[in-house]
């Protein structure tokens, strides 16, 4: 087996060795290379201790000392490199108790959580394999290292990483692995909303956001939303996960916030909302989802006007969004509507009247809530007579008025 490093990585491994330590690529960064895939990140196991690691490059930041992690900078990128250790007990089954360091490789692979996440590499060795990680990648399997109920008694938040990686990867979660989450799904509850709203996030970003089905299949979901484990009983929501596949954007956060959006849109705006908010997600993420959800109310617009009308209540912004959502869900692509609208340049907002307050005011409408109220109004006649956004007309449009 054969891993291309990066020369950085090389580098690394390399001065940890000609100073007498052992040195390693390890974990996601392994898996990935021997998929085919570059890793987004390398992480580096080794024999030293932090102190040493420090001694021996020039910039390093001090990343997780009490874990033994440092992180060598080259170049203006990251390198974490992490002593060997053994996690203790973790009598919260969230963080270990304590971590001590160890010189054996072994023992740092052993705690780690997946049989495909336990692997080390370097030119020295080669692949170092001792609970047949690449078996378990070559035949899609997601398998605890040693125990599956221990491994997920000392740290909960492991069950949704095995769901997550199965999604990412494609990748079934062997028998044993999979009953032990089932059997251990309340510890869930251990493990902060914070850690469990990243996972769910890396899930619904992945190629196969329909193993969200296993949340709800190992009783998480119960544990973490009953509203939503509900839905999933009641046969409510198979249709939405499976639209959910069907989701094509160009950018990261878009494919999250209309994949939520999809997901959620049974328990409707109030309840999603609540559970969003427990998840502790952003506030641009939140009211993403709020407004998307209101607007897959709507019907599929037929016209330009309705589709005017439908620009104006959710924004450009969000407009690319739902259109997308809608088509997912297996609607009617009407999105031809809303690009003849941006290419007429037409007017679905305040701010792209061709009049504005100071306009107003100089016309003679007097100052404060009559503004606000004209604009209103000037914004509805343009929307069902667009040929009408003209400084003139609109002037017009408010001395006749006023008459
Ligand atoms: P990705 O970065 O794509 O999410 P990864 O495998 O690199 O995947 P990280 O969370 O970056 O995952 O962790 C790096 C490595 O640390 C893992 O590959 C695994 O070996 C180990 N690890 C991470 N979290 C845990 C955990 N909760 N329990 C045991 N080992 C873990
Ligand atoms: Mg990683």
């Amino acid at each position: 087996m054969y891993i291309e490093l990066p020369k950085e990585v090389k580098y690394i491994i390399s001065r940890l060795e000609e100073n007498g330590y052992e040195a390693y690529a390890v974990g996601g960064c392994v898996r990935d290379s021997i998929l085919g895939k570059t890793p987004e990140d390398w992480d580096i196991t080794t024999s030293a201790k932090p102190e040493e690691v420090k001694k021996l490059f020039q910039v390093t930041i001090d990343t997780g000392l009490q874990h033994g992690t440092v992180t060598v900078v080259i170049a203006k990128a990251g390198y974490e490199v992490t002593t060997f250790r053994l996690d203790g007990d973790y009598s919260d089954g969230r963080h270990p108790d304590r971590v001590a360091f160890t010189s054996s490789l072994t023992e740092d692979l052993k705690r780690r959580d997946f049989t495909i996440n336990a692997m080390a590499y370097s030119e020295k060795t080669g692949l170092i394999d001792k609970f047949s990680g690449k078996e378990d990648l070559e035949n899609g399997i997601i398998r605890a290292v040693g125990n599956a109920e221990e491994r997920f008694s000392e740290d909960a938040l492991r069950m949704l990483r095995a769901i997550r990686f199965a999604g990412q990867l494609n990748f079934k979660i062997e028998e044993m692995t999979l009953e032990a989450i089932k059997k251990l799904s309340a510890n869930i509850s251990k493990v902060s909303v914070e850690r469990i709203a990243k996972e769910l996030e890396k899930l619904l970003l992945s190629a196969n956001p329909e193993y969200i089905h296993l949340v709800y299949e190992t009783g998480i979901f119960k544990v973490i939303a009953p509203e939503v484990a509900e839905l999933f009983e009641h046969g409510l929501i198979e249709e939405l996960v499976q639209a959910m596949t069907r989701v094509c954007y160009s950018e990261k956060k878009g494919i999250y916030q209309i994949r939520l959006s999809i997901f959620l849109e049974k328990l409707g705006d109030i309840k999603a909302v609540k559970f969003l908010k427990k998840l502790k997600l952003d506030n641009d993420t939140i009211n993403t989802v709020r407004k998307l959800l209101i607007l897959l109310k709507r019907e599929t617009e037929t016209s330009d006007l309705e589709m005017r009308r439908t620009v104006k209540e959710a924004g450009h912004k969000i407009m690319p969004l739902f259109l997308e959502a809608r088509r997912a869900k297996g609607f009617f692509d009407n999105s031809y509507l809303y690009k003849n609208i941006i290419e007429r340049g037409e007017c679905t907002e305040i701010s792209e009247l061709r009049v504005n307050g100071k306009d107003l005011i100089e016309a003679g409408i007097t100052k404060g809530i009559m503004i606000g109220k004209t604009l209103d109004r000037l914004l509805e006649l343009v929307i069902e007579h667009p040929e009408l956004n003209t400084k003139e007309s609109l002037l017009l449009e408010v001395k006749h008025n006023e008459e």
